[in-house]
């Protein structure tokens, strides 16, 4: 097998791993090592009627395509920049009388473009997908029986006249999806929303402490108004220095696990025993069962701690599930404050109630303690992920929106300034929510100074954004003098 090389990586013979990719020079902290478009993406089931089939973007009444009434698109800009991609599948779906679930679609799409184009459809793509790996025969029989139902579902779907293709390839195809296919988010980057193949990501190997990060990037969002609507595109981002010669890694999976539960889940999803530096030494792990130093709590009150956690996420969920937010709030303040005798600050179940309890109390406009929470959660973050891992940065993000919302701006500030220098790593300066934390930046600079100059008139300016509070009338004169003098 001759191994492939485009600037600045190559294929290497990785050992266990099977294939990797290694790079030809030395690389640093948020340089892309390369963008690639998808081989081939379908929109999920579920959301088939809220987001456009071309693009993924989401769209409160898109335009529905006639002929087999499934895709949706933006507007006919979309929908004829995918009429290549559909046509096949449009005709598919009307013979059929019925669409096929996701990951089908997926095949067949990736069958269709490899009928039309062969196994490469760029210079740039280091394989094909006939050369990755299937995991068929680490799969386990629950994995394999779903498989063969998938080939006989795929086999209906797939046009009669068209070359019949064999149950093996199609196995081969639907195992590549199963352990390759990568979930796609919104425009927005905050809801998955689809999967797709990226062939030459396929290729970089997991670490659960990885030099690298992917992330998608739809491109220039106002472009996308024109002509130009996105292209599925990915970015293999670098989170450090790497010297040549070095495997390139990401992370298939969140960091915040104890290292037996990520090696558990990696084997179940990726059919590997992860052998990563953070894994084999349990690096971490110490941090996320820590107890307090300080006054060193009983095995036994550990113990109940613990306990009563696991229990109170069952509730948790089910609250949050029905919807009773009140509840929710309810449940995670008498477990904080359980935990907070006993538990540290990285501890996983303390950051799990932290995480929830941010997140609905915000969303109940409770931003004092919803700012409390998240800048707690953001402090136990901080000392488990990498510096530069984009969930750190998301929270980082999220803490700094609910302090602002506080009314703590200086914090709120803080906060975002520094998730602003994480996303330029992770999400690089073009992605929108970088470019929307810019602006939240400079908005928040711009409140800091006006909030050193006259603390009581900003604060009664920021209740009457978020509340609908009328100012007052010295207030309001104050304001003006604020905002002339800001000029
Ligand atoms: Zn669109
Ligand atoms: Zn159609
Ligand atoms: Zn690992």
């Amino acid at each position: 097998m001759t191994l492939e090389k485009v600037d600045p990586v190559e294929v290497f013979d990785a050992g266990d791993k099977g294939r990797g990719l290694r790079t030809t020079k030395a690389l640093v902290i948020g340089d892309v090592v390369f963008t690639e478009a998808s081989f081939s993406a379908v929109v999920f089931d579920s959301l088939s009627m809220q987001v456009c089939h071309n693009c993924f973007r989401r769209h409160a009444s898109p335009h529905r395509c006639a002929q087999c009434k499934f895709a949706h698109y933006c507007d006919r800009t979309c929908q004829r920049a995918a009429w290549d991609e559909h046509k096949r599948e449009c005709a598919a779906i009307r013979t059929a009388g019925k669409t096929p679930k996701e990951n089908i679609r997926l095949a067949a799409r990736a069958m269709w473009r490899m009928l039309k184009y062969g196994g490469k459809v760029v210079d740039s793509q280091l394989t094909s997908l006939d050369l990755l790996q299937d995991h068929i025969s680490d799969m386990v029989d629950e994995d394999l029986k779903e498989l063969q139902d998938d080939v006989q579902r795929f086999l209906e779907y797939w046009p009669k006249t068209k070359r019949a293709l064999g149950t093996e390839y199609i196995s081969h195809l639907l195992g590549v999806i199963k352990v390759n296919g990568f979930t796609l988010s919104d425009q927005r980057g905050l809801q998955a929303v689809g999967v797709g193949l990226f062939p030459n990501l396929c290729l970089v190997n997991h670490d659960c402490w990885p030099n690298c990060t992917v992330i998608l990037n739809h491109g220039n969002q106002s472009a996308l108004d024109s002509a130009f609507h996105s292209q599925r595109r990915i970015e293999l981002r670098v989170l450090g220095t790497i010297p040549e010669g070095e495997e390139l890694t990401v992370s298939y999976i969140d960091f915040l696990k104890l290292s037996k539960d990520r090696q558990q889940l990696l084997k179940k999803q990726y059919y590997f025993d992860c052998k990563c530096e953070h894994c084999s030494k349990g690096i971490k792990d110490d941090l996320m069962m820590a107890t307090k130093t300080d006054e060193k709590p009983s095995a036994d009150q550990v113990k109940e701690v613990t306990e009563f956690g696991l229990k109170a996420f069952e509730k948790i969920e089910e609250a949050r599930i029905s919807g009773d937010f009140e509840e929710v709030v309810k449940l995670c303040r008498e477990c904080l404050q359980k935990q907070e005798a006993v538990l540290a600050d990285t501890h996983l179940h303390h950051l799990r109630v932290l995480s929830i309890a941010s997140e609905v109390l915000s969303f109940m406009r409770s931003f004092k303690e919803a700012a409390e929470c998240a800048s707690r959660m953001v402090v136990g973050y901080g000392k488990l992920y990498h510096p530069s891992n984009a969930q750190l940065g998301m929270a980082t993000m999220r803490a700094g929106v609910t302090n602002w919302h506080a009314g703590l701006i200086e914090v709120g500030h803080g906060l975002i300034c520094k998730a602003f220098a994480i996303l330029m790593v992770t999400h690089g300066p073009h992605h929108s929510i970088t470019k929307d934390l810019e602006v939240m930046r400079s908005q928040t600079e711009a409140e800091l100074q006006m909030f050193k100059q006259n603390e009581k008139a900003y604060q009664s300016v920021r209740e009457a954004a978020l509340f609908g509070k009328p100012l007052a009338e010295p207030i309001k004169e104050q304001v003006k003098e604020l905002v002339q003098g800001a000029k």
